[in-house]
């Protein structure tokens, strides 16, 4: 078998352990819903990929959580509406006033 010939230091042992670590995922924003998402995959939230609709999420969920996850969906639709409205309602002329 072979022995190693020297000892190495610590200083070198720490060195290489620096490296042995896990990288985070690249996460991107869902367009759709706004939570984290891997690129090119499509989102487990509401299942949509590439702005058109792929998995059905509601499908394997009980009644109970279907009810609450489109409650989730609505609010957060209502909630873009709003924000939606209020860039509208600004025009140049209120702008200018600022
Ligand atoms: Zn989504």
């Amino acid at each position: 078998m072979a022995v190693p010939k020297q000892k190495h230091t610590k200083s070198r042992r720490d060195k290489r352990r620096s490296q042995i670590f896990l990288k985070k995922p690249g996460l991107t924003k869902c367009p759709k819903c706004g939570k984290p998402v891997l690129p090119h995959v499509i989102c487990w939230n509401c299942g949509y990929y590439k702005g058109s609709e792929v998995v059905d999420v509601l499908k394997k969920l009980t009644k109970k959580e279907k009810k609450a996850k489109e409650k989730e969906m609505k609010a957060k639709e209502e909630a873009e509406k709003k924000e939606a409205k209020k860039e509208k309602s600004l025009t140049w002329q209120e702008l200018s006033k600022r």
